[in-house]
């Protein structure tokens, strides 16, 4: 296996060139260029095997150039510790067939940590192997969830230096406190005046700017991506669908004779691209189900065909998800297109310039086939938290809300109730505030009041890391323009 741009497949690097690059010189994002096709016995294997065993199973087919013991030591160096309880991700079952996958386990309570644990590892280990000595430099664009995990993955990580960039008024208080208060000598955090498309399009652009890569070359330093544009975020994802279907497996043995549905609560289409891909390497998932807020292109592109990002964003509940350029939809259309590149350049083209494209018939056929697609507002998404606590004792967060929500609405459209796997994307103590009204009439003044406020109305634990924020100093009140984004970098690092 090795890997190719979706804008250019002449190019062609190994993993390890992949992940550390992040990106493909010509814009395009690499994939694999095959994929590992599981069997019954295969994924009987992997059912009899721990979480880390699971992933070494897994990912060893996607890391080519790596050696068994370097996936050994990525894996458990990730795995090892991080997560509570060593289940990084744990199913719990509402009702008949509603599978919440939990991935909410890590140090930063989202499911970011379930890659971006590993990445660094990946990383450095990529980096030794094709960069020369020269430092990698992280730049991230964060809704909110991202900026956090990749910060404490990477933190006096040696030979990185990392810089995050969120949107000032687009994260929950929470998010903002974990990242500002974050600690290590090689991190930096930055503020945009913007929303997080803003900050994506501005390192989007860094990256890809020759002239800034040369500064950097000048400097014995090279940039890297922790953002799902890079390989190395999505492969750990693959493995927790893969997983969960041998949980489920476990469970019963004949429980899942017609597949069963994955719900993701989606913003830049990286959680259900890997989902796509579990189901594309033999896992029976039968529809996905792609769960967006007010923010719902996605929901229109599924059910029309057309991506149109000229609308009104909107700053909801559900922060990490206010996206309207999903990245990894382009992973997606390649696939689509039957691995056509120059169509995926084309369309990739005509979002840039005009903000809107439109696929083919077939691609659309294609589309819908795979994929469901809805939307719900901050409003049904706290009636849908309501709903779950009163119905089933389970408190949720707002992602998860909106993916509960269009659970729902999938089942009323089509009938289709069989087992479904739900994935939870965010502890809800991470949004405290509007989980706290979606359940009770009390309220708490500060951040912290709230957060125990919702943990005594609900009965429900407060995650250690959560706790810890509430003595954390605060580190980063750099707030920027978007277009200050290079000055930024070229500070933080010290560049002239
Ligand atoms: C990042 C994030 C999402 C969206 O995931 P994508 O892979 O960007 O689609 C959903 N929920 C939470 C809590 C997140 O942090």
């Amino acid at each position: 296996m090795n890997y190719i741009s979706t804008r250019d497949k002449g190019v062609k690097v190994t993993a390890a060139q992949a992940i550390a690059q992040g990106i493909s010189v010509e814009g395009g994002l690499f994939v694999p260029d095959t994929f590992p096709s599981f069997t019954k016995d295969d994924f009987h294997t992997i059912a009899g095997l721990d979480y880390k065993a699971r992933a070494k199973y897994i990912l060893k087919h996607f890391l080519n150039d790596f050696s068994q013991e370097e996936v050994e030591y990525c894996v458990n160096g990730a795995y090892t510790g991080s997560f509570d309880n060593e289940q990084p991700a744990p199913i719990s079952l509402l009702g008949k067939n509603a599978n919440i996958l939990e991935l909410w386990h890590g140090p930063t309570c989202a499911f970011k940590d379930l890659a971006l644990q590993l990445l660094p590892y990946l990383l450095t280990t990529s980096a030794k192997k094709v960069n020369n000595g020269k430092k990698t430099v992280i730049l991230v664009a964060t809704s909110g969830d991202t900026g956090k995990a990749a910060l404490e993955g990477f933190k006096d990580v040696p030979d990185t230096e990392i810089l995050v960039f969120y949107p000032s008024e687009g994260v929950s208080p929470m998010q903002k406190l974990q990242m500002d208060s974050q600690k290590g000598g090689n991190v930096h955090v930055c503020a945009i005046k913007g929303n997080f498309d803003d900050a994506q399009t501005g390192v989007k652009k860094i990256f890809t700017d020759s002239q800034v890569k040369e500064k950097l070359a000048e400097n014995n330093m090279l940039f890297s991506s922790a953002n799902s544009i890079n390989w190395g975020r999505l492969a750990p994802q693959i493995v927790y669908y893969v997983s969960a279907y041998c949980d489920l497996l476990g469970r019963d043995g004949d429980y899942l004779e017609n597949g069963f549905n994955v719900v993701v609560p989606t913003g830049n289409f990286g959680n259900i691209l890997a989902a796509y891909y579990a189901k594309k390497m033999g896992v029976p998932i039968n529809k996905l189900i792609c769960a967006s807020n007010a923010n719902n292109v996605l929901t229109d592109f599924i059910n029309t065909g057309k991506y149109d990002r000229n609308r009104d964003f909107y700053t909801t509940i559900s922060p990490s998800m206010d996206i309207l350029i999903s990245s990894n939809l382009e992973r997606m259309l390649f696939e689509l297109c039957g691995n056509n590149d120059k169509e995926v350049a084309a369309l990739q083209a005509e979002l840039s310039e005009k903000g809107t494209f439109e696929v083919s018939d077939r691609v659309k056929t294609a589309l819908r086939e795979l994929f469901w697609g809805g939307c719900c507002d901050d409003e049904a998404t706290l009636e849908t938290i309501g709903k779950y606590f009163g119905e089933y004792g389970y408190l949720c967060d707002t992602h998860t809300a909106v993916a509960l929500n269009i659970y729902g609405q999938y089942i009323e459209a089509t009938g289709d109730d069989r087992h479904t796997v739900i994935a939870s994307t965010a502890s809800p103590y991470k949004f405290a505030g509007s989980v706290l009204s979606a359940v009770s009439d009390k309220k708490a003044e500060g951040e912290f009041d709230t957060v125990r406020l919702l943990s005594s109305e609900t009965k429900t634990e407060i995650p250690a890391p959560i706790k810890a924020l509430e003595n954390a100093a605060v580190r980063f009140n750099t707030v920027c323009e978007k277009q200050e984004m290079l000055g930024a970098v070229y500070s933080a690092l010290g560049i002239k």
